[in-house]
């Protein structure tokens, strides 16, 4: 995968046109993108960013060994402005991979986690048979159409299998840097998890499932964290794949969610 170090520009121009088109497309002005570097980002943030920067060949590396391939695609690594952490675009059979690598509290095992976290999706949105029910090339596959095409149950899986990829990666941290919790919101699912699967088991039986909103904290039940459909997914995705005879976490990504019988 190709790397690319947007952040390193803009940190020394404070020049939006340094930044890569998607980084562009997003309107922050250059007083905005001075504001950030000189009176927001904490030496804290600048370092993490600069270890990350050093490391990231490593990690990439660390992640492609994993799934046996040279994965495709750009990763490009730019400053969080605050609000972008990781966000995977696909468009016709191409993957642009935006991490914001100086975002606020954010440590180097966020980003290691984080990283091995968003290649998984890449992954498997270039695994053929996953959009094989399309009928057409990955490389006519439209943004549009793929956005389209990404059902809540699509969703559960990857974001799953993404959770599992991350923890297979680095399985020397510990589980809530992979769910991006502190220890709190990990220990509120650990001890809520009957909620939690009730929560879940009724959203993926509607027609049209929506799992979208358990972005929002509190939905489960009072103090439930963000994203307890992540965890989910991944707790049961992983005794799936215990209980099928020859199944891996690496075969299970490339398989269209219909086969991956976990929920
Ligand atoms: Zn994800």
């Amino acid at each position: 995968m190709k790397i690319v170090t947007s952040y390193q520009k803009l940190l020394h121009s404070h020049s939006i046109r340094d930044g890569h088109p998607v980084f562009q497309g997003w309107n922050y002005t250059d007083s905005e993108l001075k504001q950030w570097f000189t009176q927001i980002s904490t030496q804290q943030m600048l370092d993490t960013a600069q270890t990350y920067l050093n490391e990231v060949e490593a990690i990439v590396n660390r992640v492609e060994a994993y799934f046996e391939t040279t994965l495709p695609g750009e990763l490009v690594l730019i400053p969080s402005m605050g609000d972008i952490d990781g966000f995977a675009r696909y468009d016709r059979g191409h993957h642009t991979v935006m991490l914001g690598i100086d975002f606020p509290d954010a440590s180097i095992e966020y980003l290691r986690a984080l990283t091995a976290h968003e290649l998984s999706h890449v992954y498997r949105d270039h695994s053929p048979a996953v959009w094989g029910f399309l009928g057409k090339p990955l490389g006519q596959v439209t943004r549009d159409e793929y956005l389209e095409a990404t059902t809540g149950r699509e969703h559960l899986i990857s974001e799953g299998l993404a959770t599992l990829a991350s923890q297979a990666i680095y399985p020397e941290f510990p589980v809530h840097d992979h769910h991006y919790y502190d220890l709190d919101e990990m220990n509120w699912c650990f001890s809520n998890d009957v909620k939690i699967n009730e929560a879940l088991e009724r959203c993926v039986k509607e027609s049209d499932p929506d799992p979208w909103k358990f972005y929002r904290p509190g939905l489960v039940a009072k103090g439930s964290p963000s994203r307890t459909h992540y965890y989910w997914a991944a707790k049961r995705i992983q005794n799936w794949i215990q209980s099928t005879h020859g199944m891996t976490l690496l075969k299970a990504h490339a398989l269209p969610a219909d086969e991956i019988r976990a929920f």
